[in-house]
């Protein structure tokens, strides 16, 4: 209907996203699912599909503006407005890497996906943020390796680049208040996905908990802070 509320959630084809996406569908969502590999992420949608939610794949490489862009392009012509908007996707590509001996190319290519790419994927799809009828809703799911009151050992690159995203929520939050988008950012937990591994605590169903009550059921008037079990966290 043309009032059904819709989402879209980058890196959806698998752990924590493709879990916020089944989710939100069964809140009622019409749901697209955004991933950089078209076979993996038709895949994802079909599975979804085929246990009855309302689940629309979007190729989408949050690195690429050209996929951005033709992404919103897509989305206009099956939506007439964003409701919800999930930066889901990262890369974790340290492997117990000290900052001393820390690779500058894995750096560039953590803060592109990380960080540039929220950053983007809220830039070009503001126009549709904008359209929402009861207020937009803005998630970065961040971790809490970006938090400064942690330890500050452990993967350099991964957690600078979390840090950076909790800031990049701090300064969307202050630019689109009083257009009523709000923009937060969420610590999922350790969570059993492949970037989590076999050993996390969590399951997915747990890690995507927060971030969906944000989508959902949080007060529109909470922005610009950090989530952790449906609380405000210090970083
Ligand atoms: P996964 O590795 O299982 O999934 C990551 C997803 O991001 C995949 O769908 C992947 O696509 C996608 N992705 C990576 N790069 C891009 C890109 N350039 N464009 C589009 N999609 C991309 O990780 P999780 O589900 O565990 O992580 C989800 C989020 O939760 C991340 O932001 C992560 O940092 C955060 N998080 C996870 C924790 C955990 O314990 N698991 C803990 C704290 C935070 P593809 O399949 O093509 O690689």
């Amino acid at each position: 209907t043309e009032h059904q509320r819709t989402a879209l959630i980058t890196g959806a084809n698998k752990g924590i996203g493709k879990e916020i996406a089944r989710q939100l569908a069964q809140h009622g969502f019409a749901v697209f699912i955004g991933a950089r590999d078209i076979t993996k992420g038709r895949e994802a949608a079909e599975e979804l599909c085929q246990q009855g939610y309302e689940v629309t794949f979007i190729q989408l490489d949050v690195t690429d503006p050209v996929s951005i862009r033709t992404a919103c392009g897509t989305l206009s012509q099956k939506a007439d407005h964003l409701d919800v908007l999930i930066n889901n996707a990262a890369v974790l590509e340290d492997h117990g890497e000290n900052i001393i001996d820390l690779n500058p190319e894995m750096l560039d290519r953590t803060l592109k996906t990380n960080v540039s790419g929220p950053i983007m994927v809220i830039q070009y799809f503001l126009e549709h943020l904008q359209k929402s009828h009861a207020g937009a809703r803005v998630i970065n799911v961040s971790s809490g390796a970006g938090s400064l009151a942690g330890m500050g050992t452990y993967a350099p690159a991964y957690s600078i680049s979390k840090t950076a995203l909790n800031a990049v929520t701090r300064q969307f939050a202050g630019a689109l208040r009083g257009q009523n988008i709000a923009v937060n950012c969420v610590d999922p937990g350790w969570v059993r996905t492949d970037m989590g591994g076999s050993s996390a605590s969590r399951p997915v169903e747990k890690g995507a908990e927060t971030i969906v009550w944000l989508a959902t059921e949080a007060p529109q008037s909470e922005t610009g802070k950090f989530w952790h079990d449906k609380r405000e966290a210090t970083w």
